[in-house]
């Protein structure tokens, strides 16, 4: 398992850092659609320790001064560092589990109930609010105990807080299929179909646009139909 601390790498481990971080609401599907389903071309975001790291700290997940801890005591327990990265993904998969299917599933939801309480059980630590350099206000969770447990607390309590808050009826798969992003549906009329319209959604609109420009060019006018569908054929 690669444990890579250097610096070069980290600038690509995410599509683009966020600014601002994304909402507390929003982190566990943001993480879910770092998996190599959600980039079949680059596959796992998560490629590594330092890309773990990365990620967190670019996502708003963990604090710039402790991530520098981290990395430090990576390159010290290299076997603990990447058996953290193990976990991660474990708990990534448990969260793609019930981001896909949780809505219509109990079982997945008790699956990911209890990784998600194995995450919980095994971290101590302190919560604070914090207020950030813009103004907005955050709460971190300072790990008393073993710091690379504590990694993965606000991924899950923010997965928690979509259970707790019965969020899942709204979280949703991108109708792309080649896409596998999921997302929350926030619009008014929870009718979303695509994780970005920027991308998938411009996508989806240009082959629609395509389709019908093909099928006005090829549909013969009401006279003549036969002779044309035998030139075209010819
Ligand atoms: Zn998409």
């Amino acid at each position: 398992m690669p444990v890579s601390t250097s610096d070069s790498r980290r600038a690509d481990a995410f599509d683009r850092p966020p600014s601002p971080p994304p909402s507390r609401s929003r982190l566990w599907l943001e993480f879910v659609n770092t998996d190599a389903a959600a980039h079949a071309t680059r596959g796992d975001l998560l490629r590594d320790f330092d890309s773990l790291v990365s990620w967190l700290t670019a996502f708003g997940a963990l604090e710039h001064d402790r991530a520098g801890g981290i990395r430090r005591r990576a390159v010290l327990q290299p076997a603990a560092a990447a058996a953290t990265l193990v976990d991660a993904r474990r708990v990534r998969a448990a969260l793609r589990m019930l981001a896909e299917r949780g809505n219509t599933s109990a079982r997945v939801c008790d699956d990911a109930v209890t990784e998600i309480n194995r995450v919980l059980g095994r971290s101590a630590g302190t919560r604070r609010l914090e207020r950030q350099d813009d103004g907005g206000y955050t709460r971190t969770f300072a790990p008393t105990g073993d710091a690379f447990a504590g990694l993965m607390i606000p991924i899950v309590e923010s997965a928690s807080d979509a259970l707790v808050n019965g969020d899942l009826a709204r979280v949703r798969q991108c109708a792309d299929l080649r896409c596998h992003r999921v997302f929350a549906d926030n619009s008014k009329n929870g009718l979303r179909r695509w994780c970005d319209m920027g991308t998938c959604g411009n996508r989806a609109k240009a082959a629609t646009h395509r389709a019908n420009r093909l099928a006005r060019a090829t549909r013969p006018p009401a006279r003549g139909r036969d002779r044309d569908r035998d030139r075209d054929v010819g």
